[in-house]
């Protein structure tokens, strides 16, 4: 029976998103005529009420009927917008991926607007202006000899209409005005602000001399004769070879037909050395959307995407949302980077978010990076994604050579071998710098007792407290808890507690030892904390005086340091038999990252792995092939594994206090799914239900159940009915549900 038959009312009904974890729309009354201004439309915000409370929900339809009867629906209580918030192609896709990612429309809106609009703010802020009420001499006498209040009356009917600014550039005081109104000599009104012109399409570059070399050259014209309508690229380019310089010629060719570019950064690549590159190179308005922005500065910089007014607009992943006035450009850097994806709430990957605009909005996108996730190579594979290659380092001769050092029969000392440090000592030597780079921050990863074998671990979580050294203290990295550094084994009482494992500050420590000459500077998430310290440091670097940086994966970001000839990984063996199976991906990405910041033309760099499985497979093509060939050899094994982006997968959690009830949870929800599948014949694998690989985060259990299918269709149906079973499912209270379609992490 479809819809309409089933409708116990028939006339204009609003269907209202509001935000709240439902998965539905709620049906409301419009105005009644009188009271509404305009007719009702999609994209308007309204106030309703909604159970007890009164919340800011969005028209998502007007719709001529409603299943309900006439007197279960409630009329608005306000419409807030004359015009809908969003154009129609970020309203399409916020549609599409509430759907897709099987998230609650109302809070997909919530992220999607600043948290102003979210709380009812006006789009345009109303100003109010006065004007002279027409001419009455018995009333013009009134002023007698009023002589401030007559050259106020005088200056607004010469000037027709003036605003509170124009009357304090003149001087006049509130207090004449407010005497002026009282005679009724003025009338006062308010008017919206107007919405901010466009900016003016740039003028071609003159003052630009760089020659481009034929590769970049090739990507510019191949780009350039796609820009009328939506193509995706991928610009697959080694660090150095002039990806960014690639973008800004394409945009150049968009900007100067008034077409505004929208350019998506990794969350540690939006540096303020980003955003100054672009508005040195491009005298439009260049807005930044990023986390460190206060409510105000994100809702104008939001106005001047929507107004056109903003040419470039710059951000990390929520910025995919942004409104385009005049559309002509998506630029996704680095666009293998895990920060696209949002790994809690609404779990979107803006990557594929800002693919899908694109092609909604009839422009072109390019994905450049230069290590692209096999996602994307995959795409490029099958023609979905144009491929450009930029292989050539533009200035620098040489990338860095790569050696895998054995380190399964060495002894080491603080993760060192020997090998290690004579090479860095002579590198330090003739008067270079030199990257050591450890994926883990802290002192130590592991704090245990050498009496009884007791290991201090976060209550909350199922894993180890990391030992920090300033101040000494304990500090989980999963939940943020921090504590004092024990200093006796709460087991046995013992004083003999050790530290196990290696971090940055202890190696730090180390180096500063063995090398006592060479400054050691550590970058890592505790050492940047604070403002302007990383610029301080990458100052420090950038003098080119022999220096040891350390660091974490911050440093595979962005940075190039000319003057590093030594790139040293510390352990790759922790990426190569990892339990999340992009494991191998993102090790590489980020050994070949880190390798890409070294190195110039007189003086070649080289990179250093050390392991104990040297031999391995994965390890070796990747030291002596390219990331091209290591790529390909990944992406085989995916396809016999059957693992994206052979296949697709959704991870579906329950958390809660305790482990039975996200247990049972999940079991009836397998269940759901087994008989959905096998009832409609889809083939879907279902993984689970398991605790998850860190069963406790936080003080919650969490359980997982795992589907995969080979067609994202099969998946999608399942889950729209299971979201549909869930509602009546009354889930215990105590339980939370979450969907993560294509998840990123699985941990
Ligand atoms: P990527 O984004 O691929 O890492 P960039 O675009 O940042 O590379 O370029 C690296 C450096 O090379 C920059 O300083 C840039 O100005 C310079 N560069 C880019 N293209 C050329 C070129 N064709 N000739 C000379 N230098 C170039
Ligand atoms: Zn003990
Ligand atoms: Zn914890």
């Amino acid at each position: 029976m479809s819809v309409e038959a089933k409708a116990k009312y028939h006339g204009k009904v609003l269907q209202v998103a509001v935000p709240s974890p439902l998965r539905r729309v709620f049906d409301y009354l419009p105005l009644p005529q009188q009271q509404a201004s305009r007719e009702p439309q999609a994209g308007i915000r309204v106030k309703v009420s909604f159970g007890r409370q009164q919340l800011i929900g969005i028209v998502v339809a007007v719709a001529n009927s409603s299943i309900l009867e006439k007197k279960k629906l409630k009329p608005i209580l306000a419409s807030l917008d004359t015009e809908p918030l969003l154009n129609d192609a970020v309203f399409k896709i916020l549609l599409w991926a509430a759907n897709y990612y099987q998230h609650p429309l109302g809070e997909v809106f919530a992220a999607a607007l600043p948290a102003k609009l979210r709380n009812g703010i006006p789009l345009r802020e109303k100003s109010k202006v006065w004007t002279a009420s027409k001419p009455s001499t018995s009333q013009a006498s009134l002023l007698g000899r009023a002589v401030k209040q007559k050259a106020l009356l005088s200056f607004i009917r010469s000037a027709g209409e003036v605003t509170e600014s124009k009357l304090r550039q003149a001087g006049f005081s509130k207090m004449l005005l407010a005497q002026l109104l009282q005679k009724n000599l003025i009338e006062e009104h308010s008017r919206t602000e107007a919405a901010a012109a466009s900016f003016e399409a740039l003028e071609p570059e003159s003052n630009f001399d760089l020659e481009l070399n034929e590769e970049q050259l090739v990507a510019v014209t191949t780009i350039s004769k796609a820009l009328h309508g939506y193509k995706c690229f991928l610009l697959n380019g080694i660090t150095g070879s002039g990806k960014t310089e690639v973008y800004m010629r394409i945009m150049q060719k968009q900007l100067s037909k008034g077409l505004q570019c929208l350019v998506l950064v990794p969350e540690i690549g939006l540096t303020p050395q980003t955003i100054a590159r672009f508005k040195q190179r491009f005298s439009c308005l260049v807005v930044s959307l990023h986390s460190g922005l206060n409510e105000t500065e994100r809702m104008t910089a939001w106005l001047q995407a929507k107004d056109g007014s903003a040419g470039i607009v710059i951000g990390t992943r929520s910025a995919i949302f942004t409104p385009l006035a005049n559309p002509g450009l998506i630029v996704i850097d680095e666009e293998h980077d895990a920060s696209f994806k949002q790994q809690d709430g609404f779990r979107y990957s803006a990557r594929d978010l800002a693919v899908s605009r694109a092609r909604q909005e009839s422009i072109s996108i390019v994905l450049g990076s230069a290590t692209p996730s096999l996602e994307s190579l995959h795409n490029a594979q099958c023609n979905k994604f144009v491929h450009l290659h930029l292989t050539q380092r533009t200035g620098i001769d040489q990338p860095s050579a790569m050696e895998v050092i054995d380190v399964s029969n060495e002894a080491m000392t603080e993760g060192f071998s020997e090998q290690l440090l004579y090479r860095i000592r002579k590198h330090l030597q003739q008067r270079n710098q030199v990257l050591v780079f450890i994926n883990r921050r802290g002192f130590a990863p592991i704090l245990n007792c050498q009496t009884c074998g007791w290991i201090c671990e976060c209550e909350n979580c199922n894993t180890q407290f990391t030992v920090h050294a300033n101040p000494p203290s304990i500090r989980c990295h999963h939940c943020g808890a921090t504590a004092r550094l024990p200093q006796s084994c709460p087991s046995c009482k013992s004083n003999d507690l050790n530290t196990l494992g290696i971090g940055t500050q202890r190696i730090e420590k180390f180096l500063q030892k063995q090398f006592n000459h060479t400054p050691v500077i550590r970058i890592d998430r505790d050492s940047t904390r604070r403002k302007y310290s990383l610029e301080k440091m990458l100052e420090e670097i950038n003098k080119g005086d022999p220096c040891i940086l350390l660091g974490t994966q911050m440093l595979a970001k962005g940075h190039h340091f000319p003057n590093i000839t030594l790139v040293a990984i510390l352990d790759a063996d922790s990426g190569l038999f990892s339990a999340d199976f992009r494991g191998q991906e993102h090790m590489g990405q980020i050994i070949v990252q880190v390798a890409g910041r070294a190195g110039r033309a007189d003086r070649p760099g080289e990179v250093l792995i050390q392991s104990r499985h040297a031999s391995h497979e994965t390890l070796q093509t990747l030291a002596n092939k390219t990331y091209a060939e290591f790529s390909k050899s990944q992406l085989k094994q995916r396809m016999s594994a059957q693992l994206p982006p052979f296949s697709h997968l959704c991870l579906l959690r329950a958390e809660a206090s305790e482990r039975q009830p996200a247990l049972q949870c999940l079991d009836a929800i397998a269940q759901f799914c087994q008989r959905f599948s096998a009832h409609n014949s889809l083939p879907i694998e279902q993984l689970g239900p398991l605790p998850a690989p860190m069963e406790k985060r936080a003080g919650k259990y969490r359980v997982q159940l795992l589907l995969k299918t080979n067609k994202r269709g099969n998946l999608q149906a399942l889950l729209s009915s299971l979201c549909a079973e869930l509602e009546g499912m009354k889930l215990p209270r105590s339980v939370r549900f979450s969907i993560d379609v294509d998840p990123q992490d699985l941990v």
